[in-house]
C-alpha cells in the first residue's frame, strides 16, 4: 500500500502539489487525472523518488518513502516518450534493468525472463529487431516489458499511450488492463485522458491546480460528480 499524507510540493514560489492525500491499495489500479498543470506527474515522480517532497508524507507500507533509497523501491516506470535505447535489441532493451541490477542473474536467466516478457506483451518473435524496426504501439509494449523486468512491486505509468493514434491506445488499454488482472501489480497512471481513466482504472482521482477534486470509482465520479469543475470535465469525454 501507498499512502500520501497531506503532501506538499513547491517550485520557487509555485505550489505545484497543494496538500494531497491518498491511499492506494495493494494491486489497485489508480488513474490521476486532471487538466495540464494539475500536478499529475509532480505526484508521480515524488512516489518514484525523483522530486521530494516538501510537506507532508509519502510511505510505502509503514515506511516514510524518503528513508527508501530510489533504486530500492521497487518501481518501474514508462513515460510519453520513453526512449527504448535505439542502438540496443528489443531484447537487450528489456534486459537492460536486469543486468544493471543488484539482483545477480546469469545470462541463462536473463534470456528466459526476456523470452517470458516477450510473451507477456505479446511480442514474441521481435526480440532481435531494433526499435526503429517496430511500431509506437509495439515500442511502448516494450518499454512496460523493460519496467517489468525487474519485477517491480509498484509500476507508475505517465501518459504512456499519449503520442499513439486512437485506436492502438483502445488496444493498448485493453492489453494492460489484461496485464494488470494477471500480475495484480499496484499501479498509478496519470493521463489527461478521461475516457481513458474511466475505462482502465479501479479509482480515479481527478485533480485540479495541485489538489485533489473528487476520489472514486469511474461509475461513482461519473454519477455523482462534487461540482461543475468535475461534471465538465468527465463530460469532454463524450
Ligand atoms: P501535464 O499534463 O501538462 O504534464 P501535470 O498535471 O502533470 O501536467 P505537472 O507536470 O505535475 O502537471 O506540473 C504542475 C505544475 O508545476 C505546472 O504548472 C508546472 O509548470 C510546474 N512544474 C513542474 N515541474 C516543475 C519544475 N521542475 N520547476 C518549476 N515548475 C515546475
Amino acid at each position: 500500500k501507498i499512502t500520501l499524507d497531506n503532501v506538499v510540493k513547491t517550485f520557487n514560489t509555485f505550489r505545484a502539489v497543494r496538500g494531497v492525500s491518498l491511499d492506494i491499495g495493494s494491486g489497485e489500479l489508480v488513474a490521476l487525472l486532471g487538466p495540464s498543470g494539475s500536478g499529475k506527474t509532480t505526484i508521480l515522480r515524488m512516489v518514484a523518488g525523483l522530486e521530494y517532497a516538501d510537506g507532508g508524507q509519502i510511505r510505502f507500507g509503514e515506511e516514510d518513502a524518503t528513508d527508501i533509497p530510489v533504486r530500492e523501491r521497487g518501481v518501474g516506470f514508462v513515460f510519453q516518450h520513453y526512449a527504448l535505447f535505439p542502438h540496443m535489441t528489443v531484447g537487450d532493451n528489456i534486459a537492460f534493468g536486469m543486468k544493471v541490477s543488484k539482483k545477480k542473474r546469469s545470462p541463462a536467466e536473463i534470456a528466459a525472463r526476456v523470452a517470458d516478457l516477450l510473451r507477456l506483451v505479446r511480442l514474441e518473435g521481435l526480440g532481435d529487431r531494433y526499435p526503429a524496426q517496430i511500431s509506437g504501439g509495439q515500442r511502448q509494449r516494450v518499454a512496460l516489458a523493460r519496467a517489468l523486468a525487474v519485477d517491480p512491486k509498484v509500476l507508475l505509468l505517465d501518459e504512456p499511450f499519449g503520442a499513439l493514434d486512437a485506436n492502438v491506445r483502445r488496444e493498448l488499454r485493453r492489453w494492460l488492463r489484461e496485464i494488470h488482472d494477471e500480475l495484480g501489480i499496484t499501479t498509478l497512471f496519470v493521463t489527461h485522458d478521461q475516457e481513458e481513466a474511466l475505462d482502465l482504472a479501479d479509482r480515479v482521482v481527478i485533480l485540479k491546480d495541485g489538489k485533489i477534486v473528487q476520489v472514486g470509482t469511474p461509475e461513482e465520479v461519473c454519477r455523482t460528480p462534487v461540482n461543475a469543475f468535475v461534471m465538465r470535465f468527465l463530460g469532454d469525454a463524450n
